[in-house]
C-alpha cells in the first residue's frame, strides 16, 4: 500500500469543510509519519496506551482524536494526549473529563458517540436518550460538546449504512436547534473506509479512515475490543 498516494487521493476527493481523521490503531510510527507527510492533520487512536507511545514520538504536529471507548481511569492520561474525545457516552465519563479539565483550567472538546444501530454490545448513547444525555452533561462547565460521532452497525453492502447516518444527522440538527449552554454542534464524525462517501452525502464533516490509507490491519490484540 502506498500510504502517501492513498492519503493524497482521499484528500483530493474531500469536499471543502470535511476533515480526514486517519485511524491509526496497530499502525507503526513510520506508517503514520508517511500519512502525515502526505497531508494528514488529525490522528484517531482507539487505545490510550498505544496513543501515548506514538504521541511521545510524533507529538503535537498533528491533532489527536480519541475514537475508541474510553475508560474512566484513563481520562487523565487521555487529556494529556488528545485534543478531542469523540466517544463520550456516559455521565460518569463526562463527569471525570470535566473534573480533570477543571483542575487543569481547560475546557475540553468532546463528541457524543451515538449507538445508531442500537446494538447491545456496542458503546454509545441510544438515539432516544441523546437529548436527555446532553441536557444532563451541559451542567459540566469544563467540557464542551462539539458534535456527534457514530460507527453504525457492520454492514455487508455499504449502502445499508445510510439510515444510521441519516438518523445521526437528524439528531445532530435537532440538538443544534436547541442552543444548549456549553454545546456548539460543529462536528459530525461518520464514515470509515467503505462508507465515507456515503457519510459525506449524509452530512459528515469528519471521516475516520484506516484500511483505506494503510491497507489491511494485522489482527488486533483482543480484536473484539475497540477501546481503552
Ligand atoms: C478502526 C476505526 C475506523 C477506521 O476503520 P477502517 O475500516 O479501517 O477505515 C474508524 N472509526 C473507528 C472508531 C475505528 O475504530
Amino acid at each position: 500500500m502506498n500510504i502517501e498516494k492513498k492519503v493524497k487521493e482521499i484528500l483530493k476527493e474531500l469536499p471543502v469543510g470535511v476533515e480526514l481523521v486517519a485511524a491509526t490503531k496497530t499502525r507503526s510510527i513510520e506508517e503514520i509519519n508517511q500519512a502525515i507527510k502526505a497531508g494528514v492533520k488529525i490522528i484517531g487512536e482507539n487505545y490510550v496506551q498505544e496513543a501515548e507511545e506514538k504521541f511521545r514520538v510524533i507529538g503535537k504536529k498533528v491533532k489527536w482524536h480519541m475514537i475508541g471507548h474510553l475508560q474512566k481511569n484513563k481520562v487523565k492520561k487521555a487529556l494529556e494526549i488528545f485534543d478531542m474525545i469523540e466517544t463520550v457516552d456516559s455521565t460518569k465519563l463526562a463527569r471525570e473529563i470535566d473534573k480533570i479539565s477543571k483542575k487543569e483550567g481547560i475546557v475540553f472538546p468532546v463528541l457524543i458517540e451515538i449507538n445508531s444501530g442500537k446494538e447491545e454490545q456496542k458503546s454509545g448513547v441510544l438515539p432516544e436518550n441523546v437529548e436527555s444525555f446532553v441536557e444532563e452533561i451541559t451542567k459540566f462547565e469544563n467540557i464542551k460538546v462539539e458534535g456527534l460521532m457514530t460507527m453504525g452497525p457492520f454492514v455487508k453492502n455499504p449502502e445499508e449504512i445510510k439510515p444510521y447516518f441519516e438518523l445521526t444527522r437528524e439528531l445532530f440538527e435537532k440538538l443544534k436547534s436547541k442552543s444548549y449552554p456549553n454545546v456548539e454542534m460543529k462536528y459530525l464524525s461518520m464514515g470509515m473506509t467503505d462508507t465515507w462517501k456515503i457519510a459525506i452525502e449524509e452530512g459528515a464533516n469528519l471521516v475516520r479512515i484506516g484500511t483505506g490509507i494503510f491497507g489491511p490491519r494485522n489482527p488486533e490484540p483482543g480484536s473484539n475490543r475497540r477501546g481503552g
